[in-house]
């Protein structure tokens, strides 16, 4: 059984690099006869505007994506990231690094603690929660919640490659199931311009989704006809789910 999602953060509106995200992850599900998930990724509140999320969801369903079952909100999950940090145990240690400095294990805990870190056989230590604001790490509650709800194939852009050892070390610590993961490029398709450029720009107009999603098709390296280029966006999908390959 294939599971997959997309996890926008409400940062902002959805702009076009997570529109091509969420097509690639969406038609890697559907061409595997697979679940699709939402999860709204609003674990850290100082970043994060509830009218983000709501608006996030508003532009997918007049994109004509539609997922299974109902939307997870990482911000009411804090007891789950809670009891996931307790059941690490030993694996867990306070830091009082700020942002800037280098941290070292074993550093000066006579000053006040400022986050829990994950000792890392693999990697870096890094951060599981918080102490200033509260807010349990990305890291963590994206690795709770792809347990928590089954998903079992990440799709998301080669800019959360590095992230995927942490990840999977701490699928292995908390003893979960290992996932599949695939990270598109972020330099592809006719466009040529990389994505991560487009993330800093403003938010897709519904008006605009048949040509928008048409762009991040060919953004994909698929090869929509010219046909598709304009027809309705039901018409769209339907040629994209059955000619989806793997660029
Ligand atoms: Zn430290």
């Amino acid at each position: 059984m294939y599971c997959g999602r997309f996890a926008p953060s409400p940062t902002g509106p959805l702009h076009f690099g997570s529109l091509v995200a969420a097509t690639a992850s969406f038609l890697e599900a559907r061409a595997n006869c697979g679940e699709w998930l939402v999860r709204i990724e609003d674990v850290d509140r100082s970043r994060c505007r509830p009218h983000y999320a709501s608006q996030i969801l508003t532009t997918l369903e007049g994109f004509g994506f539609s997922w299974d079952g109902p939307v997870v909100y990482q911000s009411d999950r804090d007891e789950i990231y809670a009891a996931a940090i307790e059941r690490l145990g030993d694996r867990v240690y306070a830091c009082s690094c700020s942002r800037g400095e280098e941290h070292r294990r074993g550093c000066d805990l006579s000053k006040p603690v400022r986050s829990w870190r994950f000792s890392s056989v693999a990697d870096e230590d890094f951060i599981l929660r918080s102490a200033t604001g509260g807010f349990y790490s990305y890291q963590l509650a994206v690795v709770v919640d792809d347990e928590a709800q089954g998903v079992t194939h990440v799709v998301r852009g080669a800019d959360l490659e590095s992230s995927t050892p942490r990840q999977a070390e701490l699928q292995q610590a908390l003893g979960y199931r290992a996932l599949a993961y695939w990270h598109f490029p972020l330099a592809l398709g006719a466009d040529g311009a990389k994505l991560s450029k487009q993330n800093a720009a403003p938010g897709i107009e519904l008006e605009d989704a048949s040509r928008q999603l048409w762009r991040a098709l060919r953004f994909l390296g698929q090869s929509p006809p010219v046909e598709v280029e304009g027809a309705a966006l039901g018409e769209i999908w339907a040629w994209a789910i059955g000619a989806w390959r793997r660029p």
